[in-house]
């Protein structure tokens, strides 16, 4: 028997954002959310490309991960041809069913979970610096749910030529319920509320829709996106009875143990692909002005820049001019061109400034 779904999804800019920069796919064989980042406009096409470029591989029965490395190809080369759309990516959480298997492909900090006897399961890793933490036991899970740079990624599609994924394979059966949803749901609301919501909320439109309201109420900071479908049984037209005990006991090892076992595995592997070594910004050097290549942020402590070239052009002087009042906590960059053209801009204005002031 292969399995049938019944599906709601819903995805919405929030209460603070202009544009909304995600985006889903809720067609059977394929169910997937998209978080786009980067610049003006990058985080829109970004996942919008991705999503594309899944939706396509997948008409052409090309197996998960290979779809995944496509839209990451796709999404890079794109980046790359276009200034404006430089240094952008996207997450992506993505299943796709064959028959009874539901293959799992993901990368960034969106999520997957899975509903099954009444529990909430996690199963995917966020790709994040805070998760890292968590890992090395600097941080517990529940200050990471809301660390302020919990939303750093350490691995997202479109930001390198190849990019690790995470895989994983669930055995669906008749009465589960899978949820995708991006960081602006679990970033607003916690996973008991969103339990709660789930069993309040039997039609799976009408969970989506109540998870993305629940996120709004909550303040609503980012693009909430929210996927949930329902195991069915053959002809898609009611919810199966819970199966048997016996027939549970493999797939409860498989989530339990060996789903774990290889998000583990890849995550290990992936470790030296992070993200932050392709960002870049400027910043503070000894009082001077000087390119960074990371994130300015520190977490917890936790140096994540290496500096490139200290300048000669004092902070004190370029902190007058309103533009760059903020190079001290940096400035972030798409390149290292990018960069050292903010540095040549800096100077450029120091040295207009200089010519229109009087003695
Ligand atoms: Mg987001």
């Amino acid at each position: 028997m292969s399995s049938r779904f019944r599906v709601g999804a819903r995805t919405d800019v929030g209460k603070v954002r202009e544009g909304n920069e995600d985006g889903f796919m809720a067609r059977d064989p394929l169910f997937a959310v998209a978080d786009g980042m980067g610049g003006h406009r990058g985080g829109e096409v970004a996942s919008k490309l991705a999503l594309d470029t899944l939706k396509k591989a997948a008409d052409r029965s090309q197996a998960l991960p290979e779809v995944v490395k496509e839209a990451n190809r796709v999404v890079y080369r794109k980046a790359a041809a276009d200034r404006a759309l430089a240094g952008m990516g996207t997450t992506l959480t993505a299943i796709l069913a064959d028959g009874e298997h539901l293959r799992l492909a993901h990368v960034g900090d969106s999520r997957a979970y899975l509903v099954r006897d009444g529990e909430l399961q996690r199963i995917t890793k966020d790709h994040t610096v805070v998760e890292r933490m968590v890992e090395e036991g600097r941080i517990t899970a529940e200050e990471a749910e809301i660390h302020p740079q919990r939303s750093i990624l350490t691995r997202a599609l479109g930001v390198e030529e190849e990019v690790q994924i995470d895989q994983a394979t669930i055995e669906a059966h008749p009465g589960d319920r899978i949820v995708l949803c991006s960081d602006g749901l679990t970033g607003m609301i916690g996973e008991a509320r969103i339990l709660d919501l789930l069993d309040r909320h039997e039609d799976p439109q009408s969970a989506s829709d109540a998870l993305v309201d629940a996120a709004n109420e909550a303040g609503g900071l980012d693009n909430v996106t929210v996927v949930v479908i329902d195991v069915v049984d053959g002809d898609g037209t009611g919810v199966a009875a819970p199966p048997a005990a016996s027939r549970r006991r493999l797939p409860s090892f498989v989530l339990r143990v060996l789903v774990p076992l290889v998000l583990l595995i890849a995550a290990l592997v992936s470790i030296k692909q992070l993200f932050i070594d392709n960002q870049w910004f400027v910043g503070e050097s000894n009082g001077n002005v000087a390119v960074f290549r990371g994130i300015p942020a520190r977490p917890l402590g936790l140096d994540l820049a290496t500096l490139v070239e200290e300048t000669q052009v004092p902070v004190a002087s370029v902190v007058t001019i309103p533009a760059y009042r903020d190079v001290a906590e940096g400035i972030t960059a798409s390149s290292e061109e990018d960069a050292r053209a903010i540095v040549a801009q800096m100077e450029a204005d120091l040295a207009a400034r200089a010519a229109v002031v009087p003695p």
